[in-house]
């Protein structure tokens, strides 16, 4: 068999290695991206049950705002101008239920509006959320690459602010606990451990939310077809179902030569960008470069939490359009991944209204999702599928499936009288189907977990102590859009030079 050569190859067609295509390809790489599954995107993905579309990991993206650091990232993507963009509520794009309170709290979009609504709920609490709104601020100054600032990680190293406990900065911050849990209300969004979830973390994230938030309408597919279509316009390659299961070394064990498909074929390329779970990584790659305390590291640290999704089709017009999310705690305790047992299962919930261009007035598709342990599922281990396919782990598996669902259903219900007449069918994503369509361990959300105790070993570098091999995805620093992009450009930074690219990035935006 002939074997390919290319300037670079890309492990994974998710936003991380998509966007480094994009850049190196626009530079004038010959540039592959390989892709174990048959659709481009990894969790860009999106499909369709009874013809309405569901997104499978992207249901809404902060700070794209013109003159914003995201909409500035997407500008030189060549993607703010393509995208079907719906700006959500900016009186509450986060409604927040705790308890038996039937009115839910809302977060508000841009600082101010973000602060006149909550003190208007915590009147007495007006010095502690002016506190946390520059807190939030202050902390996301820290970080250079989310102010479009030449820096990597290394910037970081000795910053007190990686050092902070979010949860324990909630109870610092006020007496509260309504507050304290209000603002953690969202924890979702970083499967938040009130143990180790470092604040950082949290700023990171929900700062880019309350300074805008917008959702896609039709899909967050749109991203990956508009990058597809740009890294094949500048000549780049996407392979699909092209699962990597080897990196070979050259003859000198210096570099690596070749990526070697499940299917036996040798891609050889200069360089090398991996945007798959490192530790898979390490699995892939049998070397003395890469110091074995380096393996361990990496192969030991611990995955976010993982959730189950209920997708559902709701009939015809009876449910309306939420152009906001909705979190929904049964008890006072909003860190529901310390409090999680599976007999009391599910004690919150997160729920996403679809945007379609089809019906503005009336939801589709709502994608609910709580918190699962992969455990759960230990007697379905050894099966394997993935969403896009039809179920084939057995009749067992389908039970547990129905049997969560309605309990998940149940609990909808109790928030949302009469919920569950509206539905028409509902399927469901276990940790498994994340685990086997994204290619983890565990079905983790959002990747590796960040830990204030230990911070700088919770961080990936793009560089491995082999020269043409990188890192880049959700596990490099920060998961989301936002941190996925910030990631791709620290990591092809590295091959064509941090400055030259931040100004390219930069002239974009002139
Ligand atoms: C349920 C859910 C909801 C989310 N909601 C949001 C949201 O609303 N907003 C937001 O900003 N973020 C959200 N996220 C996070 C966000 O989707 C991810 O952080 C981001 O998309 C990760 O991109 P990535 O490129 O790092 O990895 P991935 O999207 O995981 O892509 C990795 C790709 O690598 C491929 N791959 C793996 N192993 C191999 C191999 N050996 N060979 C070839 N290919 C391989 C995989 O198939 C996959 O396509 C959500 C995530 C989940 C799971």
């Amino acid at each position: 068999m002939e074997i390919e050569n290319y300037d670079i190859a890309i492990i994974g067609s998710g936003l991380g290695g998509l966007m480094c295509g994009y850049i190196l390809s626009q530079e004038g790489y010959k540039v592959i991206i390989l892709e174990k599954n048959r659709q481009i995107g990894g969790n860009l993905q999106t499909f369709t049950r009874d013809r309405v579309l569901f997104d499978t990991g992207v249901h809404y993206i902060g700070g794209l705002e013109k003159g914003q650091t995201l909409y500035k990232f997407f500008k030189y993507f060549n993607l703010i101008d393509k995208l079907k963009l719906q700006r959500m509520d900016e009186d509450g794009f986060e409604h927040i239920y705790i308890g038996d309170n039937p009115i839910p709290y809302r977060y508000g979009m841009g600082y101010e509006k973000f602060k006149e609504i909550l003190k208007s709920d915590f009147p007495e609490e007006g010095n502690a959320i002016d506190t946390y709104c520059e807190k939030m601020q202050q902390i996301c100054n820290c970080f250079p690459m989310y102010n479009l600032e030449e820096g990597g990680s290394e910037t970081m190293i000795g910053q007190d602010v990686l050092y902070i406990n979010a949860k324990k900065y909630f109870e610092e911050l006020t007496p509260n606990v309504r507050l304290q849990n209000v603002l953690a209300g969202t924890n979702i969004l970083y499967a938040g451990d009130p143990e180790v979830t470092p604040f950082y973390v949290h700023a990171l994230v929900v700062n880019s939310y309350i300074i805008s938030s917008y959702k896609l309408i039709d899909g967050s597919s749109q991203i990956a077809s508009l990058l597809t279509k740009q890294i094949r316009n500048n000549g780049g390659k996407i392979k699909c179902l092209a699962e990597v299961a080897k990196l070979e070394m050259d003859q000198d064990n210096a570099n690596v030569a070749y990526a070697v498909l499940r299917s036996g074929e040798r891609i050889s390329a200069k360089n090398f960008i991996a945007s798959n779970h490192p530790a898979k990584l390490m699995e892939m790659i049998e070397t003395d470069k890469l110091r074995k305390a380096y393996k361990n590291r990496i192969v030991n640290l611990e995955n976010t939490n993982s959730v189950f999704i209920l997708y559902v089709v709701l009939k015809k017009d009876s449910f309306p359009y939420l152009n906001y999310n909705i979190y929904s705690y049964k008890n006072e305790d909003v860190w529901t991944t310390a409090t999680y047992s599976k007999e009391e299962w599910p004690l919150s919930f997160a729920l996403f209204s679809a945007a379609t261009s089809k019906n503005e007035k009336y939801s589709e598709a709502l994608s609910i999702m709580a918190y699962m342990d992969i455990s759960e599922l230990k007697e379905w281990d050894n099966t394997f599928n993935i969403v896009s396919r039809e179920d084939d782990r057995g009749e067992s598996y389908n039970n547990f499936k129905t049997e969560k669902a309605e309990k998940l259903i149940d609990l909808v219900e109790k928030r949302f009288p009469g919920f569950r007449e509206k539905i028409k069918s509902y399927y469901v994503a276990t940790p498994l189907t994340y685990r086997d369509y994204i290619g983890t361990y565990d079905g983790a959300l959002y990747g590796i977990k960040k830990d204030f105790r230990d911070p700088l070993r919770t961080f990936i570098s793009t560089k491995t102590k082999i020269s043409n091999l990188f890192i880049t995805g959700q596990n490099l620093h920060m998961h989301g859009v936002y941190g996925v992009t910030v990631g791709a450009v620290m990591t092809v930074g590295e091959i064509i030079g941090h400055n030259y690219l931040l100004n390219k990035i930069k002239e974009a935006n002139n």
